[in-house]
This record gives structure tokens, sequence and C-alpha cells, in this order.
């Protein structure tokens, strides 16, 4: 990922602002430079724009929104604030936490009633660390479901995307300002593209394993359950720019990613009253923590594998989710009409598996936190047909970024601006700070689609104020 010094003469093509990558952030970020009117263009480097985005579960959390008002759902910026910095353990940026939790609402509002996305509110479980049930999903409640629609609207509205399109390199000046871009085509022929704004939305480096083995060595043996092509590109152009990068060893675990299959289970599977024990059928842990940290704690286990125990009535709570499904096609989801049963077909031992039950039902019962902390007061006891899925731990993305402000743009070591370049999505530092246990569910889409749309806005308006209002 180099950079280069711009060509003499200029550049033969040029657009007022360019976006590398396709994925939540920079889709969001094309249309809002397309709104103020300014011409913008999508770079990809895949054939088929998917990225992480594709992998997701695609919920945007937010707060204060519609689709909350119409469950009798109450929440707001302040409260959602107060989850991220709680969940991050107050060492997330405190600018971009605020502005995530203030413009979530408004972001999932512009994509629904803008763009027609037919977001609707995940209103039957809790996800850990949010105060009120805020995940706003489509209809599959997936992410492919999202970057297509997203690709979709952009296409509608004309707004160029060139696929195939790896950036190779960033042309800039003396001044440090990015004057265009050099693409590499799969044949390895290579294009350059001039630009006045550059927005980076090509995600984190969970693509590279040694980036991963140098920022978050906890993860360097598991499995990267994200896009391959997420490769670090922008902060390795960010490092050789003197850009700050921030919470490098922050990310996304995830501790339930069905085993060998790699599919997903949703974390609704424990939330709603399942646990997870290992192979000696011992539970080990207050799952109800997060899914995030919970990746390094499965991973701990003999052979780095868990078991997820739950019964019908979650997993039809669970079925919601496109991955679900997919996961009982596969044949990963094990179903057993008694306990003893589950235990045989999934080879534990049933005493131990009888007294993780016991030992649930009494915290249920008394309102006590079990030996783990977590607290089953309330939670529906779990009743035969049981349920169980063999699972381990996996990295999904990286969390840390280039530091940027509150109009995306990417700050310097003296937290500078640089003059002209913006980042979203995973590209960015995001708002769970320096370890996984602070990321909170959503943390994800919430900065691609919060960080994109204010990215381009921000790149929009920058490039307008240096053009003679004639030339307009
Ligand atoms: C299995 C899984 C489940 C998840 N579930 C959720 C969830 O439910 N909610 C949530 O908030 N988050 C979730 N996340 C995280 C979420 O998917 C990401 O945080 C989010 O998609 C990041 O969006 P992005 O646009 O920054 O990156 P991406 O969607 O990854 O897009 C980046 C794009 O940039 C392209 N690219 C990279 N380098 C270059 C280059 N040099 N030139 C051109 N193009 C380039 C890539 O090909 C890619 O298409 C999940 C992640 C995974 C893996």
């Amino acid at each position: 990922m180099s950079i280069k010094t711009p060509p003499k003469n200029g550049f033969e093509v040029s657009a007022p602002v360019v976006v590398v990558g396709a994925g939540a952030a920079g889709f969001c970020a094309a249309l809002a430079v397309h709104e103020a009117g300014v011409e913008v263009v999508v770079l990809e480097r895949d054939s088929i724009p998917r990225g992480s985005t594709a992998l997701s579960a695609g919920l945007i959390p937010a707060a204060g929104t519609h689709f909350q008002a119409t469950r009798g759902i109450t929440d707001n910026p302040a409260l959602f604030a107060a989850d991220l910095k709680r969940k991050a353990h107050d060492r997330a940026d405190p600018v971009v936490v605020d502005l995530a939790a203030r413009q979530a609402g408004p972001t999932v509002e512009w994509l629904a009633d803008r763009y027609g996305l037919p977001f609707s509110i995940v209103h039957d479980f809790d996800y850990p660390g949010h105060a009120a049930r805020r995940m706003h999903g489509l209809p599959s409640r997936s992410g492919l479901e999202l970057i297509d629609r997203l690709r979709q609207v952009a296409d509608e509205h004309g707004i160029p995307l060139v696929v195939n399109a790896k950036v190779s390199a960033l042309y800039v000046d003396a001044g440090r300002a990015v004057r265009g871009v050099e693409i590499t085509r799969p044949d390895g022929t290579r294009d350059s593209l001039g630009c006045d704004a550059l927005i980076l939305a090509c995600n984190g480096y969970g693509g590279a394993p040694d980036l991963v083995a140098r920022h978050i060595p906890e993860m360097r043996h598991a499995s990267y359950f994200g896009h391959p092509g997420n490769r670090g590109d922008a902060v390795l152009w960010g490092e050789r720019l003197g850009a700050k990068l921030e919470h490098m060893s922050g990310y996304q675990g995830h501790g339930s990613v069905a085993h060998p299959h790699g599919i997903l289970i949703s974390w609704a599977v424990i939330m709603e009253g399942g646990f997870q024990v290992n192979k000696n059928g011992a539970r080990f842990s207050d799952e109800s923590l997060g899914y995030s940290e919970q990746a390094a704690v499965v991973l701990a286990q003999p052979d780095g594998i868990a078991f997820d125990i739950f019964d019908e009535r979650i997993a039809a709570i669970a079925r919601q989710f496109a991955d679900f499904r997919q996961a009982e096609a596969a044949g990963a989801v094990i179903e057993a009409p008694t306990l003893g049963l589950l235990a045989a077909r999934l080879n534990l031992p049933l005493p131990a598996l009888t007294q993780c039950l016991a030992e649930i039902e009494e915290a249920r019962r008394t309102g006590s936190l079990d030996r783990f902390g977590r607290r089953f007061a309330g939670a529906t006891p779990l009743v035969p047909p049981f349920k169980a899925v063999k699972v381990t731990g996996a990295l999904f993305h990286t969390q840390g970024g280039l530091l940027v402000d509150c109009a995306a743009r990417v700050l310097d070591a003296s937290k500078k601006p640089l003059p002209n370049i913006f980042a979203a999505g995973g590209a960015a530092a995001g708002v769970s700070g320096p370890c996984a246990d602070g990321y909170l569910s959503g943390n994800g889409l919430l900065t691609a689609t919060v960080l994109g749309r204010v990215a381009g806005q921000a790149a929009a308006a920058s490039v307008l104020q240096k053009t003679p209002a004639g030339a307009r």
C-alpha cells in the first residue's frame, strides 16, 4: 500500500470525491455526497460488493427512532451513549461515541424514509449491554440484504461504482493532501483517478494476519470470520501519512460460531436463558457479559470448543435470523427430547450437564447471581426438547483504526485533520476502546453507517467550499 507523488501533469480523469470500498460505510458515504449535489465515484476491489457488511446480521443500534416509538420502546441518545461508554469502560473516544449515539437514529431513519430500506426493531430479546431494545434490521435480519439494498439504491441514484478496482496507492502532495488514487485491476493493469477529497471506507485489518498478530496477539490463531479483502489498507496508508492510529488492539469477536460449519449462531440463544458448556459439560463464564469477549473465553476451553445449550422456545426466536435457519438446514443444531439423550448426542457427561441446569434453576428461583455472576432471575426455564450447537470463537472484525473527528476527518498525532481524507466504518477507530469486551452489539455497523454518512456530508461540503459559486 504505497504513497506516491502526484503526476506533474495531473490526472486525465478526476472525480471531486472518491470513496474506497463499497461496504455499508462506502455506500452511506456515497449517498450523502450525491445528496449534496457533488459527484462521487466508489471504487471496490471485488467484482460484487459484499464486504463484511454482507457477512453480518445487518443490525444497526439506534436510539429514539420512530420504529422504537411504534413498539412503545422508550430510549434516547443519552441513554445509548451511556451504554456505549460503560461497555467500553470509558476508554472510547467520547467525541465519536456522542456523535454515533446522536446520529444513529437519524441515520437509520434516513436509510428507511429517504431510501426505502424496510427496517424494523428486534423486539423479542435483549442484546447484552443495551438498556433498551434498539437493534434495527431488515426483514431477513442479514447483512447481505443490507448491502444489496444499499447497492441498489446507489445504482438507482446513478452513483458510479467501479468494481474489480483495488486502490493500490494514494497520490499525496507535499502538504499531505490526497490528489488521486492508483487502481490495480485483477490482470495487474493500473489506472489512476484524481480527486479533491478521499473517503476511506475499506474496513480494518482482520484479513491481514501479520497486522492481527501485531496488534491483537490473543486472536492470532483464531479463525477470521470477516471479509478477507479487508487487509488494513486504510491504517497502512494512515501510518505513512502520520495519521493517529487508535485502539488497534480492539476488535469484535464472537463466541458462538457453529463448528465446523462456520455459521454465526445468534447470541439470542444465550440471552434468552441458554448457556455454554465446554467439552467436560461444565459452564465456564458469565455468558451474558457479551459475545465479543466470549470469543477468547471459548477459545481458551479444551480444543477451543463450547456447546450452546437452549430449547425450542429460544430456537423459535433465533429463527428470525437467516444464519440460524441456515445452521438448522446444515444440521448444526442438535435436538434431543431429554437431557440424557442430548448429553449422549453431544458426547458430554450427563451428571455435569444435569448439575449446570440445577445450578441455573437455583439462581433463577432465588434471584441470586450464579457462581460466575450471571443473573437468571426472570428467565424462562429451559424445557424439552433441548437444542445444542457445537461452537467456537472467532475474530469478526477489528475495531481499531484511524482516529477521526466529529466530521469524520482523519486526524494526525497532534489531532490536526489531514487536509482532505475522511474515514468511516472499520477504517476508522471505533467506539469500543482497546479491548474485545468494549464491543457493544452493533458497534460495527453503527460507525459504518453514521460515520459513512457524516464523512460523505463533510467531504461534499469541503469540495463545495473550494468550488467558486458560479462553477457549481
Ligand atoms: C459474521 C459477522 C457478523 C457481524 N454482525 C454485525 C451486526 O449484526 N451488527 C453490526 O453492527 N456489526 C456486525 N458485524 C461487523 C460489521 O459487519 C462491520 O463492522 C461493518 O460491515 C463494516 O462496514 P465497512 O463498510 O466498514 O466494511 P466492509 O463491509 O467490509 O466493506 C469494505 C469494502 O472495502 C473493500 N476494500 C478493501 N480494501 C480495498 C481497496 N484497497 N480498494 C478497494 N476496495 C477495498 C472490501 O472489498 C469491502 O467490500 C459483523 C461482522 C461479521 C464478520
